[in-house]
């Protein structure tokens, strides 16, 4: 089946008003740069949809694949372009409905008429369009609400227009339409499900790791660049800073007892992530962190992180059980990557007892007996910033890079 073209609906941004054009113009630029390496892709966007041609045929197979992750997308739909007689248009409409599963399936047709010169009323032409499909494909049950296959033809001047197959899009709002932000990146299950959820409302992002070598090791640091390659897949490229952490860490293990010292070494973190944040001009932190599932995790916890930063901080899984996060994780096919078996900065220093309830008075009184702050931005200086390119780059001694 040959296809002319593809018909992109917006869905939830055509609502959005005043920031439409935004939207669109948003929406067609990470398609052209999701699509950048199939031959030329021309776009034509309307006001509530947008139409998609590739230059060779066997391209349109390539974008009917990939589209369904683009952020933006509601639905879209392979069109076949005719003449607008009522042969052709009948001649087209066996192909169309022929290139999919009619067995057991519902039907039914829709006109749309923008050329009103077109010589039949339109349930005339229902009726002979609709005739014609049931005798070549006998098996189709002919159902007004909610149909299997609903034939759209739509003639206008230039031609007739016919799709049959609606594709589910990814939904959410185009990647970059609602500012940027930075992620803070584990190797674990659930900050990269949180960086995809924040993607989704249309935030594009940093990701910032912390690392502690030698305790952690390159293959610890190998799975954050594959995390962070594979959200890149969602949108917007993703960059990369990975912080040395090492000192700062044993620092404060040196300065605070050991029940205070997980609260404390989250503050530290928080601290780095803002100053970094600050510098590439994102507006908002963002991590994995869900409500009671591990000690830093409580509210009273999160109130002490908290305190070190009036920046707003998403929390997109706070109210997720640890199933549903997996969930997702598997459908967005990060969660293999995140259960390899490397240590985590945090893990490694993770004290037996740490307090769940932390009294903040506590934790200040303990941090002003040393000054963190040459250490915090020594951490920040000696960062290693790696592009969303090469994060790609997988051969052995990608070490190099760090
Ligand atoms: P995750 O599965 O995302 O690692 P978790 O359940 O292991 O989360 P924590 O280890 O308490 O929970 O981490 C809570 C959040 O803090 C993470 O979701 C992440 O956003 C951030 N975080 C933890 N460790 C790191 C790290 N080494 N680098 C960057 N961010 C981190
Ligand atoms: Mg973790």
């Amino acid at each position: 089946m040959d296809w002319n073209e593809i018909l992109i609906r917006y869905g939830e941004i055509s609502l959005k008003g005043r920031n439409r054009n935004q939207f669109v113009r948003k929406l067609r630029s990470n398609i052209k740069n999701a699509l950048r390496d199939i031959g030329s892709i021309q776009i034509r966007a309307e006001r509530d949809r947008m139409f998609l041609q590739t230059e060779k045929q066997e391209e349109m197979k390539e974008v009917i694949e990939r589209l369904p992750s683009i952020f933006g997308i509601q639905s879209f739909s392979p069109v076949a372009q005719c003449e607008a007689t009522l042969d052709s248009i009948k001649q087209k409409a066996i192909e169309v409905i022929g290139s999919g599963e009619t067995v057991g399936c519902t039907f039914k047709v829709e006109i749309k008429r923008a050329d009103k010169s077109f010589p039949y009323v339109t349930s005339e032409l229902q009726q002979e369009i609709g005739g014609h499909v049931l005798r070549h494909f006998p098996e189709l049950v002919v159902q007004m609400k909610k149909p299997d296959i609903l034939l759209l033809v739509d003639i206008r001047e230039e031609g007739a227009f016919l799709t049959a197959k609606v594709y589910k899009g990814a939904g959410g709002m185009p990647v970059g339409s609602n500012g940027h932000s930075l992620l803070m990146l584990s190797g674990g299950i659930d900050s990269p499900v949180a960086g995809y959820l924040m993607m989704k409302r249309g935030v594009s992002i940093d990701a910032i790791h912390f690392a502690s070598p030698p305790y952690t090791s390159e293959l610890a640091q190998r799975k954050v660049m594959d995390l962070a390659e594979k959200l890149c897949s969602f949108g917007a490229s993703v960059r990369l800073h990975v912080i040395p952490f090492t000192e700062l860490q044993q620092a404060v293990v040196q300065q605070v007892p050991d029940n205070l010292s997980m609260t404390t070494t989250r503050r530290m973190m928080m601290q780095v992530a803002d100053r970094v944040r600050a510098e590439i001009g994102a507006m908002a932190i963002i991590t994995g962190e869900s409500l009671g599932q591990v000690a830093s995790q409580t509210l009273e916890s999160l109130t002490a992180i908290n305190e070190v930063t009036s920046t707003p901080i998403l929390r997109p899984l706070i109210a997720m059980d640890k199933l549903e996060i997996i969930d997702i994780a598997q459908r967005i096919d990060t969660y293999d990557i995140s259960i390899r078996p490397y240590e985590d900065c945090c893990t490694i220093f993770t004290p037996s007892n740490p307090k769940t309830k932390p009294k903040i008075e506590k934790v200040n009184r303990y941090e002003s007996y040393f000054d963190f702050e040459p250490l915090i931005q020594q951490a920040v200086n000696e960062r290693t910033v790696i592009e969303a390119a090469e994060l790609r780059v997988k051969e052995e001694g990608f070490m190099n890079l760090l």
